[in-house]
């Protein structure tokens, strides 16, 4: 009764607030439009960019190797989870991102946990853009270097903290490929070239531009034709599995492998899914089209939503977020459009900064055009009703 009463004014205080989160439930396979709790509803949210969560290919290629394996892994990968298909899935990686070897972890987030807890050392620095995912920042609480953030992609405010860190042993300079809540694209090409000028080391989180971003969708190296030391993604957005992952140098890999603690001490994701990630990746490489259909319905949403008067950020990813500023208003945006059928929840803080509550719109390549046109006018009907835009 104590302990719970004492969650209970805990979560009281955040209620207050209006930041409250609860759960719904999805009653189909991800696609455009979903049963969410028992409600018909055209999903602007998910991460599913390619459309392959629910792909047949990846269902079936994972239905076979379900029935050779089971269901699940059994181990870690260093006692009884490995099986040929994670060391197959390994080095499809590995050649995707044109890397020499590539290193599976359950998801994203411990990949990204995994890198920063154990490669920078004490006497080093992590210099961390201020908008990096919470994996990033969690993983450089983890760490034994010191962080010091920069503005959002800012290249001089870069520049200056590399300046003021010059007496630190390694200096590791950490960014999210595309950042999930801006949907901006760190200037990767910029960063190595300070990287380079400053002797600093370069680790990208590349979890929204895979399969993405770049002709083959390699992500944002691919897109400015750079190659960071570090490239750290996620199987669970584009590629529509679960799962992540670090591409690197052999020795890199090595060195993961024998430090990495959500490494050896994660078991492994299961057979069928490494399967069914492997099966993506082929159709991946090979969606030049898709993105491109990709894009233009981000162009066409962003250019149309921001001609009737909405602040709109990001614009050359999937990842749309209309700003609306006040956390109770963007609620109640939100409610609007479930209530017409469309399912884009409220951002709020701690997620974004105070002021800065939005609306994070996300397009797949699955969406329809007439779809679309449906959201574009009840952005406007609400958006006049709750004032926000003449
Ligand atoms: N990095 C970024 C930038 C992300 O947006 C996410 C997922 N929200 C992750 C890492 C974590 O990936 P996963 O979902 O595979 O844990």
């Amino acid at each position: 009764m104590k302990f719970d009463k004492w969650l209970n004014e805990r979560l009281d205080k955040t209620k207050e607030a209006g930041l409250h989160r609860t759960l719904r439930t999805m009653n189909t396979a991800p696609r455009p439009e979903m049963c969410i709790d028992s409600q018909q509803q055209i999903v602007f949210s998910s991460n599913n960019y390619l459309g392959l969560a629910n792909n047949e290919r990846l269902v079936n290629a994972a239905g076979t190797v379900l029935h050779e394996f089971g269901v699940g892994s059994s181990g870690s990968r260093l006692t009884t989870g490995n099986s040929k298909w994670h060391e197959k899935l390994e080095n499809r990686i590995a050649s995707f991102k044109q890397t020499e070897a590539a290193l599976l972890f359950s998801s994203g987030y411990l990949a990204n946990v995994g890198v920063l807890s154990s490669l920078p050392e004490k006497g080093d620095v992590l210099l961390s853009d201020q908008l990096n995912h919470a994996s990033i920042i969690d993983g450089c609480r983890l760490s034994k270097a010191e962080t010091v953030i920069y503005n959002h992609v800012d290249m001089e405010n870069l520049e200056e903290k590399l300046k003021e860190t010059g007496s630190y042993q390694h200096r590791f300079i950490v960014t999210d490929g595309v950042f999930s809540m801006d949907g901006t694209i760190a200037p990767l090409d910029k960063i190595m070239s300070l990287a380079k000028r400053y002797d600093a080391f370069v680790i990208v989180d590349d979890a929204h531009a895979t399969g993405v971003l770049g002709e083959n969708g390699r992500g944002t190296s691919e897109y400015f034709g750079v190659f960071p030391d570090v490239v750290i993604g996620t199987l669970s957005k584009a590629i529509g599995t679960e799962g992540g992952f670090v591409a690197g140098s052999k020795v890199f890999i090595d060195f993961l492998l024998n430090n990495a603690r959500t490494f050896i001490y994660q078991t492994a994701i299961p057979p069928s899914i490494c399967a069914a990630s492997y099966a993506a990746l082929e159709i991946v490489e090979h969606s030049k089209e898709e993105r491109q259909l990709l894009l233009s319905k981000v162009k066409q949403i962003k250019t149309s939503l921001e001609e009737i008067g909405y602040t709109v950020k990001g614009g050359h990813t999937p990842i749309i977020p209309v700003i609306i500023g006040d956390t109770q208003k963007t609620v109640t945006f939100a409610n609007r459009l479930q209530e017409k059928g469309i399912y884009a929840p409220a951002i709020r803080p701690p997620t974004v900064a105070k002021g800065e509550s939005r609306i994070r719109l996300t397009v797949t390549t699955d969406h329809q055009f007439k779809q679309i046109d449906y959201l574009l006018e009840s952005f406007n009907l609400i958006g006049k009703e709750l004032n926000i835009i003449k």
